[in-house]
């Protein structure tokens, strides 16, 4: 398909699809449908020897088989997916972890290691802790703020940096805004990478969603989203993507193929219809975090805050990676309250609109715990050196009318009391 001239926003209308093929039909219909006919059987022969890579079908178009292999809502929704971060292709998936599984154990083999930034998605902690390394593969973790020449030091001297394979960061890490820097890590994986290895990449880019950050651009070789978040936004699908250049995404479609991970006809439709507004949703949640954000920083009961908007701002070099890859200070935003766990409840179960509960990136509010909840997992002394402490609070915040949001969170400040500090005599 041409490269399109128009900005990604006005693609998502109708960019890879012919209604010509579909009676007519200005939205691409539901393609609800396990197999497809084959018009004649070379049709079918010769559609099974594309999708197995057999040779001599150089410019033919591949034809439809079977909806694990593919399917129109899919393909176009595919087609849509890479270009906001300008990809050359895209893979749907069942679910934000099974693109990141799908992915990882297309790449890593026995032996490997993978580097990672800490905090990860605890999904992903989990599956790199406990299902790659049964596979033999190891995993070695850095942190935001660390420099290129001590995780590099770190790599040689815990003798990983010749079996290095892939690096996988987040950033900013959730729940704390802290910045990784994008350019360091495609560094990293160049100078590790050796003739018969190349060192790969991954971002699960899911925190900043397709708008406000493209890693792509940044040296990264594969974005990963769980498109449960900003990209779905309603807080009713579980879905998921990769984006990247068609040599890897043909890789990670095969293994898709094979372990029964894509996306179904219908969530790829009703994601289809959430990209049409992706733009103006981010943006508008965007405005009410930042207005969220200034409301807490003034708040007498409010000890800290991490919004993308002020971790930067605090820290010359926090600052210097912001400019560099965020396009905005996104929609997410963290806050330590005055006290512990006893006044985060109690703001937490006072709340009269925002939704007490896990995900993010819906067009609803929503707040939870991350040190009883989302980071529980975590130990404690790993919880306590990210600042992920009894007191801290995180906000996704939605696209509802910024003054609902402060006067909501306003009256579940007043319900908490904060405990008299107790004087040194
Ligand atoms: C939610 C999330 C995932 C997992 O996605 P699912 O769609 O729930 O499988 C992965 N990474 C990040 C950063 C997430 O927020």
């Amino acid at each position: 398909m041409k490269q399109p001239d128009f900005s990604p926003e006005t693609l998502m209308l109708g960019y890879g699809y012919k209604p010509e093929l579909s009676e007519g039909a200005v939205k691409c219909p539901i393609f609800q449908t396990s197999t497809f006919v084959f018009k004649s059987a070379e049709d079918g022969k010769a559609f099974f020897e594309m999708a197995y890579g057999k040779p001599g079908h150089d410019g033919e178009e591949m034809g439809l088989i079977y909806s694990r292999i593919n399917n129109p809502d899919m393909e176009i929704l595919e087609e849509r997916l890479k270009l906001w971060d300008g990809g050359e292709k895209a893979a749907a998936f069942s679910s934000g972890m099974s693109a990141i599984a799908s992915t990882l154990l297309t790449f890593l083999s026995p032996g490997d290691v993978v580097l990672y930034s800490n905090p990860l998605y605890g999904g992903t902690h989990k599956f790199i802790h406990h299902i790659l390394t049964h596979f033999g593969v190891e995993v070695i973790g850095f942190q935001a703020g660390q420099s290129r020449k001590e995780v590099e030091k770190m790599l040689v001297e815990s003798g990983h940096a010749r079996r290095l394979k892939m690096i996988f960061i987040e950033t900013p890490a959730n729940p704390t805004n802290d910045l990784i820097d994008i350019d360091m890590c495609s560094t990293i994986a160049r100078r590790f990478s050796l003739a018969d290895k190349k060192v790969l990449l991954a971002v699960d880019n899911t925190y900043m969603g397709p708008l406000w950050q493209h890693p792509l651009k940044h040296g990264a070789d594969l974005v990963l989203y769980s498109a449960t978040k900003y990209i779905g936004g309603h807080s009713d699908v579980i879905a998921g993507a990769a984006v990247g250049s068609a040599e890897l995404i043909g890789k990670i479609k095969k293994t898709r193929t094979f372990f029964g991970t894509m996306i179904d006809p219908h969530t790829s439709w009703l994601l289809m219809r959430s990209l049409e507004t992706l733009k103006i949703r981010m943006e508008a949640a965007a405005i009410n975090a930042e207005q969220v954000a200034g409301y807490l920083a003034l708040h007498p009961k409010v000890e800290k805050v991490y919004y993308l908007g002020y971790t930067a701002e605090n820290n010359p070099e926090q600052l210097a990676v912001f400019n560099k890859q965020c396009l905005g200070r996104g929609a997410m935003l963290s806050f330590d309250i005055r006290g512990g766990e006893k006044e985060a409840f109690t703001f937490l179960n006072n709340l009269k609109h925002i939704k007490l509960a896990v995900s993010l990136g819906g067009t609803e509010s929503l707040a939870e715990h991350p040190a009883s909840m989302t980071h529980s997992d975590v130990p404690f002394e790993e919880r306590e050196e990210l600042h992920i402490t009894d007191k801290m609070i995180r906000l996704s915040m939605g696209i509802e009318n910024g003054r609902d949001l402060v006067s909501d969170i306003e009256q579940a400040l007043e319900k908490v009391k904060i405990p008299e500090p107790v004087l040194a005599l």
